[in-house]
Formats: C-alpha cells, sequence, structure tokens
C-alpha cells in the first residue's frame, strides 16, 4: 500500500468527505481493519483565504509546496491537493517535489471518459470559472468545457461556495440557482454533463437534481487516491 500526502483544510467540510471515503472505499476492496495510509496537512484557510483576496497567490503557492515537501519528506508516496481551486498553484507544486502530485481535472476527466460524455459544463469558483487553470487540464484530456457566461451568475456560485457551503450551510435557494444555471447551460451550448468543479458543490447538488449526468470532482479524485493507494494504478 502506497502512502498518501493530502493538503486538505479547504474547506475541511470537503476534506472530511476525502478523510472519510478513502477509508472506507480501501476498506470496502481490502477489506478486515484495512484504512489507507495517509498523511494530512490541514491549513487555515482563514489565513489562505485572505491571501486569495490580496491576490498573494505567489506567497499560497510557496506555502502548498512547503506543505508539499514536508508531506514528501514525512514518507508520503503521492501528493494530493483537495480543493479545486488550489489546483492553480498543481504545476509549481508538482515542480518542487519529486513524487507525483494526482491531479483532480485528470480524476473528473477519466469519468468523463468513462462515461462518453466529452461536452461539459463547469461549476467551481470564480477563478476556477475564469481562469484557464482547470479548464486547459481538462481540454488536454480531450473534453470541451464551457462554463456560465453571465458575471452576475459566476459571483453568485463563488458567493455561495464561500459563504455558505465552506461554512457547510446548505440552502434550497441556493440549489435552485445552481440548477437553473445548468439548466440555462444545456439550453445555451448544448452540454451533455456537468463538473462539479469544486469540492463542495456535491454537498449542495446530487445526480437526482439534473438530467443530464453530474461528475463529482470530489468523488473523483476520491476514486484515483484509492486506487494509487491500493497501487491499483501507478
Ligand atoms: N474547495 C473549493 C474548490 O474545490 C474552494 C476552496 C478553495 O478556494 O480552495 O475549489
Amino acid at each position: 500500500m502506497k502512502t498518501i500526502g493530502m493538503i486538505g483544510g479547504m474547506s475541511y467540510e470537503s476534506s472530511i468527505h476525502y478523510y472519510e471515503r478513502i477509508n472506507n472505499q480501501v476498506n470496502q476492496i481490502a477489506g478486515g481493519l484495512t484504512c489507507a495510509k495517509m498523511l494530512i496537512y490541514n491549513v487555515n484557510f482563514e489565513e489562505i483565504r485572505k491571501l486569495m483576496l490580496e491576490n498573494e497567490w505567489d506567497e499560497i503557492g510557496a506555502e502548498l509546496a512547503k506543505i508539499a515537501k514536508t508531506l514528501e519528506d514525512a514518507g508520503a508516496d503521492y501528493i494530493v491537493i483537495a480543493t479545486n481551486t488550489m489546483h492553480k498553484l498543481a504545476d509549481y507544486v508538482q515542480s518542487q517535489i519529486r513524487i507525483p502530485l494526482i491531479h483532480i481535472a485528470d480524476s473528473v476527466a477519466d469519468k468523463c471518459k468513462e462515461s462518453n460524455v466529452s461536452k461539459v459544463g463547469l461549476l467551481g469558483t470564480k477563478y476556477t470559472m475564469v481562469e484557464d487553470f482547470l479548464v486547459d487540464r481538462l481540454k488536454l484530456n480531450g473534453l470541451t468545457v464551457f462554463t456560465p457566461k453571465d458575471s452576475k451568475d459566476i459571483d453568485e456560485i463563488d458567493r455561495i461556495i464561500f459563504d455558505e457551503l465552506c461554512k457547510g450551510t446548505i440552502k434550497e435557494s441556493s440549489k435552485e440557482y445552481y440548477k437553473k444555471v445548468i439548466e440555462q447551460m444545456v439550453e445555451e451550448y448544448g452540454i451533455k454533463g456537468i463538473i462539479l468543479g469544486c469540492t463542495e458543490i456535491e454537498m449542495l447538488i446530487k445526480q437526482n437534481d439534473l438530467d443530464i449526468p453530474v461528475f463529482d470532482t470530489t468523488q473523483a479524485h476520491i476514486d484515483s487516491i484509492v486506487d494509487y493507494s491500493l497501487e491499483r494504478r501507478i
């Protein structure tokens, strides 16, 4: 079994799901008392969020790279960043360590390919929707990716993530808002699936809420991590 080094806490609401499900799934496959070998470095998200709002991405990159090195030195075989947005810094973090980073976009793209869906919508934080880092990685995996075009929708989707979901607050009105945006993307772009490109959105939107396939980055990432952990993938 390999040891996973997870950078968590962004938010801790979603990191809990990583911890619980990685262990559950490893146990279901391997049986007995088996659970995952895992090192977790939980950041204080308040400090990171402040740097995000100040646009201090170099500082965040330096911090994440330092943490990844700490996990590598402590014996991790793979690094996992348990958030989509921080994959903005994934290439930099990878360049600073010798062990592989399991990229969340590759994990979710695998799920889309397994379902033969290539034209997808992407929801996430404003950074994830407006910038190229995740979209480009999904495109490298052969997907055609659409994001909401209305800046009001982008701002509201982002606000719901940080003001509600990262604090564990689930509101019916927010669910309806997300559904409305996804339905608009189906009409406007003809998307055949939707990627939940933020690790908290799965708490709000479930497959039953929509008529198109839902590709959740949290579960997709967890599935890859379990495979790497059990050496079913190298
Ligand atoms: N967990 C969220 C994501 O997957 C947002 C938190 C963050 O900014 O890292 O993007």
